[in-house]
């Protein structure tokens, strides 16, 4: 292969401007909203919450924030066990513990890579008490929001719907984020819309939005002076920040038509190759499409281990690694990122219970496991790799780091 090193890098995912972004900023400039109230915050609470088709949506500081908000008002309390998703980012879960809750991680299914309804429910046998889950739409999939949506509701627990990774994503025509009792997005730099930092709660319950408001600034009562009941936080949303937001929302379907045109060319490109891109339910869902991933069949890794920060492979002959791509992609100055660590093989975590199909299981190594059922999110972790999705990437660009993903099966 000889292609170039690319001169700029190539990003797994990152923020796509528009131009009006910068006009509600100068506007919230101009009149002097350079704080957290103002037009933008309105106008960006009531578009997301006619977008979403929920009633309200909050504005607050970030995705996390919004979590923590969110863990909050589902009454978590210390000592609480609470069903959360294994593979995803950190930022799902930390709020769990925040709130002084202990997270049981419930395995992932091969369909979607979200939380596994069998296991889910497994976990209701082990532990009857749990009234909390919280589950993401890992990379824009929408999860299997039917099942998971019976379960919690067979049981009379609360269901928390991180969307932060799939706003704009679709489950039987429904937006991911309100099958949640309560959902949360972000506007990070990488997600599919960004006001550089950001996130919303999304509910129906008017007395729900109302205690986020006065929560997220700092509590307080009505009263001429600083008057206290509740401990309160400092996380509501910038009119600065918004007014990026409320520049970016009008692009969200352009910026998902993007992604699932690079998801499909990669789709393509890959399609004789040992491999699958993260799957998705053709029938009832409609991704944002958020992050396009590769799953190496079982049969076409080469050997490879990971330390607590380190990995090794061993080459061999038509056999590749995620760690193999993911160092030539490198060369070429080309993000690519492994799976998000599953929870349950987190240093952090080790102590926490983890369930999986067959009932209560434990990491023991971080090395390669290989069968179905054995650990789901262990075997995604080791076999899969998250691809460069940047809107901004050209058809020739991805034409290139499909070449080079395909010189690895070599
Ligand atoms: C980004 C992300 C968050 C956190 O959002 P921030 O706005 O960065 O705090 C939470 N959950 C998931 C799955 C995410 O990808």
């Amino acid at each position: 292969m000889n292609f170039e090193r690319f001169e700029n890098k190539i990003w797994l995912s990152s923020p796509t401007m528009h131009g009006e972004e910068i006009e509600y900023v100068q506007e919230a400039y101009n009149t002097n909203w350079v704080s957290t109230i103002g037009k933008n915050i309105d106008e960006v609470e009531r578009i997301v919450a006619e977008k979403m088709g929920c009633k309200y949506a909050v504005g607050l500081s970030t995705g996390t924030a919004s979590l923590h908000l969110a863990m909050k008002l589902a009454g978590i309390k210390k000592g609480d066990k609470v069903f959360c998703s294994d593979v995803t980012f950190a930022a799902t879960v930390n709020p769990v513990v925040y709130e002084g809750g202990v997270p049981i991680f419930i395995d992932t299914e091969y369909d979607t890579w979200n939380m596994d309804p069998v296991a889910l429910e497994k976990a209701f046998e082990l532990y009857p008490e749990v009234k909390h889950v919280v589950m993401v739409n890992l990379y824009g999939i929408p999860g299997k929001m039917d099942e998971i949506r019976a379960i919690c509701d067979k049981h009379g627990a609360i269901l928390i719907e991180d969307a932060a990774e799939s706003m704009g994503a679709t489950y039987k025509g429904r937006q991911t984020g309100t099958f949640g009792d309560i959902g949360v997005i972000s506007f990070n730099g990488n997600k599919i819309i960004t006001g550089s930092a950001g996130g919303m709660l999304l509910t129906n319950d008017l007395e729900q939005a109302n205690k986020v408001r006065k929560w997220s600034t700092q509590s307080r009562e009505n009263a001429p002076w600083y008057q206290h009941e509740e401990i309160g936080y400092n996380y509501r949303m910038s009119n600065i920040i918004a007014g990026v937001v409320r520049g970016q929302l009008p692009h969200l379907e352009e910026h998902i038509a993007q992604k699932k045109a690079i998801y499909m060319r990669y789709k393509e490109g890959l399609k004789d190759l040992p491999v699958i891109m993260n799957p998705y339910d053709e029938v009832n869902s409609e991704p944002n499409f958020w992050l396009g991933c590769l799953l190496i069949d079982e049969d076409a890794m080469c050997k490879q281990v990971r330390s607590d920060n380190e990995p090794l492979f061993v080459k061999e002959k038509g056999k590749t690694c995620p760690t193999e791509i993911m160092e030539k992609l490198a060369l070429y100055n080309i993000e690519s990122r492994p799976i998000w660590k599953p929870m349950h093989m987190q240093p952090i975590f080790r102590m926490n219970g983890f369930v999986t199909r067959n009932g209560e299981g434990r990491a023991m190594t971080n090395a390669y496991i290989a069968g179905e059922g054995v650990d789901v999110g262990m075997d995604i972790f080791n076999r899969g790799l998250c691809l460069p999705s940047d809107n901004k990437i050209t058809p020739e660009q991805q034409d290139i780091i499909i070449a080079i993903i395909r010189s690895c099966f070599e």
